[in-house]
């Protein structure tokens, strides 16, 4: 039987959130408004125009460079990429081809070929009754597209990657990098190889690929992957592997990959180097931008797991979100300086007790009434009082839950919320030694049952006491005073 792996790359496109577009003063809004109000004659390839670069976008692209451990180009060039199509009226993109921003990095074991910066396309609009629109506000914003090397061997290892390089866009603020919005696009290359029983391949020459085009989720990227795996799969088994390489849509509606061309190579788009523009050095941008990156988010979970002990699961979980980890980092900060020395004694179980509340809790609820944490009202000041008055005990976990969600939705204070709603835990043993009594004489058979050695019934009988304390009594003496009063009977 014929063992084969999976050689896959990608080609990442991401849109920069510069205010204007690449090489013209037009602005890059791009909210959901008529076609076509951000044009001018560059951007709309009138002949005889200028292209000015735009430097915020060079910037960016270093940046990215650097964030990706490439090497900067110490200097680079624009050049033309001549093809002809609709969305494209000069006949050529300005992009980069011999001298790229960046070359040679590596993130999460995955080699990065280079990472350029190009001017995107108008956007093409297809309607039903065959005619096509074409909308220029898309065109000429400025693009970074990264090239990986093949290094992923199976598509949830390219998905993955992806929401990594989103996730640093957002970290180093250069894109909002929506993949539904179409900020980040993604084509992927794939071929297989045979491989022996040990997983060795059988010949380091990789076969002809196939490029993948129009990927506009990450489920779609790992869904056309497993898809052209199978398709290919099958092509080898019946003894004729692709022997040319070609490019293949995704049809999403079909969940098929559909053949477009046979794929064309670089000489095809004729490169040649950008007349109108003069070439960049770049050290001096380098040296500065060098000491301008922002901490990322790998640098960020190990800060979180060393600083605040948080679990890496948890950490994780929450630096996935900029504004979730920034909003972890303020009321970690809040409650280091609230709580008393003893609580700080041990960051382990701090730690687990915050993120616990921050991933199960607070995510929960977020996530129940379809909010991000910028929109709920809550701030982390309030919520790390929140925080303070369990780790205290002061309120129990139930009615800290209670409390937490009418904080989310109305921004009040946990304290006076507690007060309003009467939710202080009760420490009074006279009070709850009354509620245990009560649920005792309540329930005489379960009484009988538990006499019997149904010892699970404990449980029972803790969930009523602390019903009937509204659960406001302090759990630990829940437990303490049944467990005497079982002794007794
Ligand atoms: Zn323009
Ligand atoms: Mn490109």
């Amino acid at each position: 039987m014929m063992k084969l792996e999976s050689i896959i790359g990608l080609e990442i496109h991401i849109q920069l959130k510069t205010v204007s577009k690449m090489f013209c003063p037009c602005p890059t809004i791009d909210r959901a408004m008529a076609p076509n109000p951000h044009i001018c004659p560059i951007c709309t390839g009138h002949p005889g125009t200028l292209p000015t670069p735009n430097k915020q976008a060079i910037e960016w692209a270093i940046l990215m460079g650097l964030a990706l451990g490439c090497q900067i180009a110490s200097h680079s060039k624009f050049d033309r990429k001549n093809y002809f199509y609709p969305d494209l009226p000069k006949g050529y993109q300005i992009s980069q081809f011999d001298l790229p921003i960046a070359t040679g990095g590596m993130v999460e074991g995955i080699r990065i070929t280079r990472a350029h910066l190009e001017e995107d396309a108008a956007k093409l609009l297809h309607d039903t009754s065959k005619k096509t629109y074409v909308d220029f506000n898309r065109s000429g914003v400025p693009l970074i597209e990264v090239v990986t090397e093949p290094d992923f061997r199976s598509p949830e290892q390219a998905k993955t990657f992806l929401q990594s390089l989103r996730l640093l866009a957002r970290y180093l603020d250069i894109s909002d990098a929506d993949m539904e919005k179409g900020h980040l696009r993604c084509d992927a290359n794939i071929s297989l190889r045979e491989i022996d029983e040990q997983g060795l391949p059988l010949s380091l020459t990789l076969s002809a690929k196939t490029e993948i085009k129009n990927l506009n989720s990450f489920r779609s990227v790992e869904r056309a992957l497993f898809y052209e795996i199978e398709r290919q799969t099958k092509l080898w088994q019946e003894g004729h592997p692709p022997s040319v390489s070609s490019t293949r849509g995704w049809n999403e509606e079909k969940q098929i990959t559909e053949e477009q061309r046979i794929k064309e190579s670089s000489e095809d788009y004729r490169y040649f180097p950008e007349p109108d523009l003069t070439s960049l050095e770049l050290t001096p941008f380098t040296e500065i931008l060098q000491g301008k990156i922002p901490e990322l988010p790998r640098q960020k979970i190990e800060r979180f797991k060393q600083e605040y002990k948080l679990p890496e699961t948890e950490a994780k979980l929450l630096c996935e979100d900029l504004a979730l980890s920034n909003f972890t980092e303020q009321v970690l900060s809040e409650l280091y300086e609230w709580l008393p020395k003893e609580a700080l004694s041990s960051q382990e179980i701090l730690g687990k007790f915050v993120s616990t509340w921050l991933v199960n809790k607070l995510i929960g609820f977020l996530h129940d009434r379809t909010i991000t944490i910028d929109q709920a009202n809550i701030t982390a000041e309030n919520f790390a009082e929140l925080l303070s008055l369990i780790f205290t005990k002061k309120i129990t976990p139930a009615s800290g839950l209670i409390i937490l969600e009418d904080m989310i939705d109305t921004g009040a204070d946990p304290s006076q919320i507690m007060q309003e709603k009467n939710l202080e835990s009760v420490f009074d043993e006279n009070i709850v030694h009354e509620a245990v009594q009560i649920i005792l004489q309540n329930n005489q058979n379960e009484i009988e049952r538990y006499k019997n050695g149904e010892e699970k019934l404990f449980k029972f009988f803790f969930g009523l006491v602390m019903r009937q304390m509204a659960g406001k009594a302090s759990p630990e003496m829940v437990e303490k005073i049944l467990a005497e009063e079982f002794k007794k009977i």
